[in-house]
Formats: structure tokens, sequence, C-alpha cells
């Protein structure tokens, strides 16, 4: 079925007031992950996604081991309600067993990582244990078991480490290498072109003439698509004119999975692209019910000469974003972001929390459009507050340079007061 007929069935969607939550489910719909997998050095794959499950092949830890420093004894020993006095025998290293078992009456010093001798069960910290000669003195209390890690407690042999679809961070990968892996597969990089559309725009390097602006659109979407790890084609600056444009989004197509043009689709010039776009595949127009970010555009730009089925099925996706360089930011990170992580492969999608946060001023918000507000989260008192960054135009970049979230208001508030809670999402995150 075409997108415009998928569109048009759903009756309570308007191409000219959709809800961002409306556009977002819409556009999910349409995805399919890349299928092609390679097979990459463990460091290679950070920040990839996982194509296939991968089972432990053995336990880990593989053996019980000390999760302290401390005395290996038998709680047998040391059960009788008072102090122990019990012989060391010698000493447990990482990597460096002690082979002996031991009796009644005896133990032996361990250290983190070691494995308990034969019966020795429970590991005493060193910091209770008071020292006599070559015997130690344990005092009561201690628990049957504690302080050993056991075989298999981090993973179980032959079961999944992780599944397909995990998005690879600092974790997986030192998880993987605990594994033994040096090679791990993964889904192929998504190629994302992009470009900016203006006469008015010029290139960063060239004197900036009368009336005109730097471009930095593609700069915010070069570091936005690089930090999640797509393959990125810049197309550069393309002149509003229907001829260059053409050319410039059928290369766009030809080239990668996924074309992000800014520009071209307020309502002045979308008429123009309009009749473009519709050269060039099946392009919504939509006025979502958003601030910043109401004009975009989302669909498929065929691929000349390509057949439509295999995994691009002919056609690259495009998202026709708003020239604003705010709302270019907040399109790309509420829509482009999960749509791109989806096309990734991930699964689940990673999600960004919406955190409670007291609004330390009023702010004015129309109900029937959701608003992303550039914010400023600090603690104060102990509690998380935010205020909106200086000035909240739609062109004011430096709102999304100064602000650590967005303030996101929902679609159906009204004016906010002084002290209500809001919800939040950060920009950063630890990992
Ligand atoms: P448009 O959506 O094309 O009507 O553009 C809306 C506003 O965003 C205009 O003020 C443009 O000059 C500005 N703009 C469009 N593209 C860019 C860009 N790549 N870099 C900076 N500003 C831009
Ligand atoms: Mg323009």
């Amino acid at each position: 079925m075409s997108l415009a007929a998928e569109f048009s069935c759903l009756s309570d969607h308007d191409p000219d007031s959709l809800s961002a939550d409306q556009a977002r489910a819409f556009i999910r719909r349409q995805l399919t992950p890349v299928r092609t997998r390679e097979r990459v050095a463990l460091r290679g794959a950070l920040g990839r996604v996982l194509a296939c499950d991968l089972l432990a092949p053995f336990n880990v830890p593989g053996h019980d081991n000390s999760a302290m420093d401390g005395y290996a004894v038998r709680h047998a020993d040391v059960a009788n309600g008072g102090n122990t006095r019990l012989r060391v025998l010698g000493t447990a290293l990482a990597g460096k067993a002690f082979a002996q078992p031991i009796g009644e009456g005896e133990c032996v010093r361990i250290m983190t990582g070691a494995p308990p001798p034969v019966g020795a069960d429970t590991v005493v910290v060193q910091e209770v244990v008071a020292l006599d000669g070559d015997h130690i003195v344990v005092p009561p209390g201690q628990r049957l078991g504690q302080h050993i890690r056991r075989a298999g407690e981090d993973l179980a042999a032959g079961k999944p480490a992780l599944v397909a679809g995990r998005l690879l961070r600092p974790a997986e990968i030192g998880l993987i290498a605990s594994l033994g892996c040096a090679e791990v597969s993964v889904f192929r990089r998504l190629r994302v072109a992009f470009l900016s559309t203006g006469d008015e725009l010029c290139s960063i390097g060239t004197p900036l003439g009368e009336g005109r602006v730097y471009d930095s659109n593609r700069y915010t979407i070069f570091g936005m698509l690089t930090r999640m790890g797509c393959e990125v084609l810049d197309l550069g600056v393309v002149r509003d004119d229907p001829a260059t444009m053409e050319a410039a989004f059928r290369e766009a197509a030809a080239a990668a999975d996924v074309v992000i043009s800014s520009g071209g689709v307020s309502v002045g010039e979308a008429d123009f692209v309009k009749g473009l776009m519709a050269e060039l595949g099946e392009v919504l127009f939509w006025k979502i019910a958003m601030k910043p970010g109401r004009p975009m555009a989302f669909g498929r730009l065929r691929v000349d000469g390509e057949e439509i089925c295999g995994e691009r099925g002919g056609a690259a996706w495009l998202f026709g974003l708003p020239g604003n360089p705010v709302a270019v930011m907040v399109t790309f990170y509420q829509f482009v972001r999960e749509a791109l992580y989806a096309l990734m492969g991930a699964d689940p999608v990673p999600v960004v929390p919406l955190l409670p946060a007291l609004c330390t001023g009023a702010l004015k918000k129309v109900a029937g459009r959701t608003e992303f507000q550039r914010g400023i989260l600090s603690l104060v008192d102990g509690q998380w507050r935010v205020r909106p960054a200086a000035a909240q135009g739609s062109g004011v970049l430096r709102s999304m340079a100064d602000a650590n979230c967005f303030i996101v208001l929902e679609h159906d508030r009204g004016n906010v007061a002084a002290g209500d809670q809001v919800g939040v999402q950060l920009f950063d995150g630890l990992v």
C-alpha cells in the first residue's frame, strides 16, 4: 500500500494537525530494520547493534571465588556462638588456588577472585579477624556462604548472554570480552545522507554575503548522526531551484538508506517542494501540533534503477526537517533518532525517559500541541528544578547550547505556573 493510502486509513490523523505521538507512531510502523550482518573486532562493535544472540559458552565466573580479601573457613567451625581459633594453612590468590583441602579447625588466607579451597564454604573478611601467630580468631555471627561469588552467577553456560538487537555500550563490550569473543556479529551501519536547502545559506569557509546566514544545520545534523554511529554523507547546500534539488535528492537516495534535508518544508516553500517530491517518490507533508518543528515531511524516495525489493526496497527514507536550527534538533531527537535506531535493528529502541522536575517560573503554553522548551536543570536544596533557557525562538541555537534538557509540555497541557511539576528529557546520559 502506498504511504499516502496507509496514512489516509487512519481516520483520526489529519496531516494539517498531527500530534507528535501520532507522527512518531506512524513513522515507526513503516520502518523495517537493516538485515545485513558483518563481523567486526570487538572494539569496533561499540555503538553498533548486535545481530545474533550470544550464548555464554561457559559459566562466568568459571568457578566459585571470593568477593573479599579475608579467610576461607568451614562454616561449621565458626558457628559455635563465640570466638573461634583457626590455623592458617596458606594463601589462595586470584589465579593461584590453594591446592590442599582444609579440615576441621583450619582456614586459608584468601584474596578477592581466588577460589576457596576444598572444604571451605564461607569467607570471613580480614577486618574482623584478630591475628595470633599462624592462627586467627574469628568472631561469631558469620553467615554460611558469605562473600563467595558463585560460578555462573554472572552468566550461566548455554544461556543467552545478550540477544540480537542489543545496542552495544561499554558494559556489553566488556561482557562479550568476558566470554572470550574477539569478534562479534553486528548489523551493518546505516548510511545517512543530509543536505541543507536555501538560497540564503553560505557554507562555512566562504564569506558571508549580504542577508545570508551560515549553514549550521549540516553541523548539528552531522553531530547527531555521528553520535548515533551512522555513516554520514554530507551533500552540502542545495539552492531552492527545482532542477538542482531534484538532482541532489536523486543522488542522496541512491547513496543512502536515509536522507535528511532541512528547510523547504515551511508553508511558503512546501508547494514547490511538494511537486518535486511527488516526482521522486511518496512523501507526506505534515503540520505537526508541536513547537518548535511544526512542518515536517516524511516519506520515501525511489532509487533510480533499483528494484522494489531487497533490503532497501528500492527506496530511501526521507525526513524533510524544518529549516529553523532549533526545530531541526527537536524534530531529529523526537522523530528521527528513534526511527534511525529502529532501522539500525536496535530492539528495544533506547528510550529517553521523561523525568519529573519543578519548574522555577511560569511558562506560557497553548493546549493542543506538544512543546519542547529548552531548559536548564539543576539541583537546588535537594530538589531538581528546571528553568527555561533565555531565548526560546526556534531559530536561536544558543538556547540548545545553553540548555541541558528539553522541558516537554504535553499536548493537552495549558499554562504552567511557577512551582508546577513538568517532565524533562536530559540531553546527556552517563554512558
Ligand atoms: P525554511 O524552513 O527553509 O523556511 O527556513 C526557516 C528558517 O531557518 C529561515 O530563517 C532560514 O534562513 C533558516 N535556515 C534554514 N536552513 C538553515 C540552515 N541550514 N542553517 C541555518 N539556518 C537555516
Ligand atoms: Mg528555506
